[in-house]
């Protein structure tokens, strides 16, 4: 159990572990996906209406999270459970980022658009 640090954020026992941040990979990219969350609500908040309308919190998240992979099970993995359940986490915690980070790019995208039209 050597390679396993304690992350004080989740409580979790984990093997992918940044030393620098004092927390696991995990966390570090809910971390950036709630970063990525907040620039898209400043973007959206001085956005035009029809970019906010396209990109509003509950529109336009379809279709670019991705299918998630399935839960990995006990029953399953066996001995690896912990690590199958952690490399699982990070991946579903990276495909959030990576949604984010698109929706993102394309906000700042339509705005840009919208301005070149205003001029
Ligand atoms: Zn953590």
């Amino acid at each position: 159990m050597a390679n396993l640090h304690y992350c004080p954020l989740c409580g979790n026992w984990r093997r992918a572990f940044d030393e620098d941040e004092g927390a696991c990979r995990v966390c570090l990219m809910r971390r950036f996906a709630a970063g990525c969350e907040d620039a898209i609500a400043r973007e959206l908040a001085t956005a035009p209406i029809h970019v906010r309308r396209r990109f509003g919190p509950y529109v336009g998240r379809r279709g670019t999270l991705g299918v998630r992979p399935p839960r990995p099970t006990r029953r399953q993995c066996g001995d690896d459970y912990e690590a199958a359940l952690e490399r699982w986490e990070l991946r579903i915690a990276r495909m959030e980022w990576d949604a984010a980070r698109q929706r993102l790019h394309r906000i700042r995208v339509a705005k840009a658009e919208d301005e070149r039209r205003q001029r």
